[in-house]
């Protein structure tokens, strides 16, 4: 149970719904009356899909969140078990002009993505429909599974679909804010391969958007443009056939500075052109994870290529690495959604977490300079903070990648395949105790600042942030398309919420200004 008081300490990092200044919703206590009674009015229409604290469900529900910075106060947890309950809801929590938060999986670490201090928190939990097509070629997902549910039915018919590649992260927050997955080299990111949302609207209608039609300008926006144009209850995507993947690499012991050099040669010859990354089938996260009290490295690499070759020539570099492991991977061809369903144990809750994003070219010095500057900036820092870790992954995006994505159509991100393969690196913080947030942020800040500036002077830095790992104080969308989709994004939210409801009253990881 968390005391009174860490709640309340969050309360200056929260990243929540932006409640105009100049209205009634000027103290807490007016958030708790407009929260109040919008849980009495939905009570009184949804009696059996409102939860109030303290019971079990209240409890369960407005708890199922990876990070415990996340871990709000809601005045209530309503679970829509429709897309017109959820619209009837939302015109509910309109009038009473509460705030309001949605969530999917729970694992995004921004404070307030998904929960809300005193509003309605609306958990998509029983919104969990899965169908096919009659010919199998489109899914159709509601946000409340996580996908390792999608994935384990898929994989009945030998099908899988461009999902996360964390079993327990939400089909919701990934798809609706771009998508890295195993596949992303010949398919693009998780949301390029949707071909219809249906959405909840700010004004509590239900709609279905397409590539075409009428609402091709919102198709476009919910692909990557996070939660600012509605609530996406059904995602349809496209299927493709895929039974088994080789699954390999290992977690190795890193104290040894000799082996830290290797790892990082490994992973310098994947990214070299005509390595790895020039395989379109395959897919590798390389993590370097550091624990600054005791000195404690450890050097991971997650390997995957669809189909039946059990010695995939582009992780030859990984493969030849010798040092003590701390967990193997299966180095074998198995059902592909072993992958997923084995990193479930990775995404463990209960601490802490912050995510930030910076990306750069696969230079050898960029790639350095990444893994030296955590380093640099954290052992001294972390090293005084109980039950502190950090870790960097390396997540090479690839041309072929980029190409996927720009041949399906446009989508957000909007990146150039032009520019080449970039490296998205994703620096996150573990640590246990609230006292420490602030400075856990204004270090991540630091890294990620330091990072840009080293690499930018080298003409390294490549100007993407990705939304889905970034940190609080982060613009992604300011990154998206040179710059070019924002004001197009501000335009179609300006159609479709013009009073501004779901800007205000709705908590976002990550708004549009
Ligand atoms: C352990 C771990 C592994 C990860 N692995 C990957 C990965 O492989 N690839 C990748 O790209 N990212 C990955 N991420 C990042 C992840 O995609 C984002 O944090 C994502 O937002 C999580 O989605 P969620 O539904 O679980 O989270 P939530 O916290 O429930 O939702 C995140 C945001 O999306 C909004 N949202 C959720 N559902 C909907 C909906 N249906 N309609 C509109 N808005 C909605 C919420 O309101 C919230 O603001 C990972 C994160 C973690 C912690």
């Amino acid at each position: 149970m968390k005391s009174q008081s860490v709640i309340l300490g969050l309360m200056p990092l929260l990243a929540i719904a932006r409640v105009p200044t100049d209205s009634v919703f000027t103290s807490s206590a007016a958030f708790a009356q407009s929260g109040a009674r919008a849980c009495n009015q939905l009570a009184s229409v949804y009696p059996n899909d409102v939860f109030l604290p303290p019971s079990d469900t209240f409890r369960a529900e407005s708890t199922a969140i990876y990070s415990d910075t996340c871990i709000l106060s809601p005045s209530c947890v309503f679970e829509p078990s429709s897309a017109a309950s959820l619209g009837s809801a939302i015109k509910i929590i309109k009038a009473a002009r509460s705030r309001f938060a949605v969530r999917s999986g729970g694992h995004m670490p921004v404070p307030g993505a998904q929960s809300v201090q005193s509003g309605v928190m609306i958990s998509l939990s029983k919104l969990n429909t899965r169908s096919l097509n009659a010919d199998k070629t489109i899914a159709s997902i509601g946000p409340g599974q996580v996908w390792a549910d999608v994935y384990t039915w898929l994989a009945r018919y030998g099908l899988a679909v461009n999902g996360g590649r964390y079993g327990t992260v939400g089909v919701g927050g990934l798809l609706v804010g771009g998508g890295i997955s195993y596949f992303s080299s010949t398919k693009g990111w998780g949301c390029d391969t949707i071909v219809g949302y249906e959405v909840v609207l700010a004004d509590g209608s239900v709609i279905e958007a397409r590539a075409n039609g009428r609402y091709a300008d919102l198709f476009w926006a919910l692909h990557g443009g996070h939660n600012n144009f509605g609530i996406v209850t059904r995602f349809d995507t496209k299927t493709f056939p895929v039974t088994s993947a080789y699954i390999g690499g290992a977690a190795w012991d890193g104290s040894d500075v000799s082996f830290q050099a290797e790892f990082i040669s490994a992973f310098e010859s994947y990214m070299a052109p005509g390595g790895g990354v020039d395989d379109p089938n395959v897919a590798i996260s390389a993590i370097i994870g550091l624990t600054p009290s005791s000195g404690f490295k450890q050097l991971t690499s997650i390997q995957f290529a669809p189909g039946t070759d059990a010695k995939p020539v582009a992780f030859e570099n990984f493969t030849a690495l010798n040092a003590p492991i701390i967990q193997a991977l299966p180095d074998a061809v198995l059902p592909w959604t072993t992958l997923p369903i084995l990193l479930e144990q990775l995404g463990e809750r209960g601490s802490r977490q912050i995510y930030s994003s910076v990306s750069f070219y696969p230079d050898p010095r960029a790639i350095r300079i990444a893994n030296e500057t955590v380093v640099e900036l954290a052992v001294p820092v972390l090293s005084r903070i109980a039950n502190s870790s950090i870790a960097l992954t390396y997540q090479p995006v690839s041309k072929d990648w980029l190409k996927a994505s720009k041949a399906s159509g446009n989508n957000v991100l909007d990146l150039d395949p032009e520019l080449g393969t970039f490296i998205a690196g994703l620096v996150t913080i573990t640590w246990s105790n609230a006292a420490d947030d602030a400075i856990i942020n204004i270090l991540t800040e630091r890294i990620i600042r330091t990072i840009e500036l080293r690499t930018r002077a080298l003409g390294l830095y490549y100007p993407f942030i990705y939304l889905n790992d970034a940190s609080p104080a982060q613009k992604p969308f300011r990154t998206y398309g040179g710059g070019r989709s924002l004001p197009k994004l501000q335009a179609i939210r300006a159609k479709y919420d013009p009073d501004r409801f779901l800007e205000y009253f709705l908590g976002h990881g990550f708004s549009l200004e």
